[in-house]
């Protein structure tokens, strides 16, 4: 990388560490010709995969959109920002896991309900009535014994 205070060729790595969270490399580098000091920062290039809708078109992965559509079943749930914020970055994970250019919404929702069944019990049902559909009522019923339904008047 060259020198962005005298341009020279010649920069050397002083130190690299692990920066957020282990999603960046931070180096410090030193000019061999000037002496000056910089960091630059290494991240993933991320490739998401479309979605494709059940009505067959194709939209670009939208982080905001996944963000929303969790945080609804979410709603008064005791799960902090930063769960959730991890919890995204696996469903991320996941689909770049697959290894396709375009995945379906339903495999996008299977993720989704992975990711929320083993961060909260309460909003993996909420978001599984709304998203899966289940083979029978007699299936459904099971998932919602399995858990604690909140109280009246809390929603479902
Ligand atoms: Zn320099």
């Amino acid at each position: 990388m060259h020198c962005p205070f005298c341009n020279a060729d010649d920069t050397k790595v002083m130190d690299s560490r692990l920066a957020a969270e282990g999603a960046q490399v931070r180096r410090r580098r030193q000019c061999a010709a000037c002496g000056e000091r910089f960091t630059t920062f290494e991240v993933c290039e991320v490739v998401m995969p479309r979605i494709i809708k059940s009505s067959g078109r194709i939209e670009p992965y939208d982080q905001s959109k996944l963000r929303r559509s969790i945080a609804l079943p979410l709603q008064k749930r005791p799960i902090s920002a930063d769960e959730i914020e991890a919890s995204i970055s696996r469903i991320e994970q996941a689909l770049r896991k697959t290894g396709e250019r375009e995945v379906t919404s339903k495999v996008l929702g299977e993720i989704v309900m992975s990711a929320l069944k083993s961060l909260d019990d309460v909003a993996y049902v909420r978001f599984a009535s709304v998203y899966r559909d289940f083979q029978d009522i007699s299936e459904f019923r099971a998932e919602l014994d399995k858990i604690n339904l909140p109280k009246q008047g809390e929603g479902l």
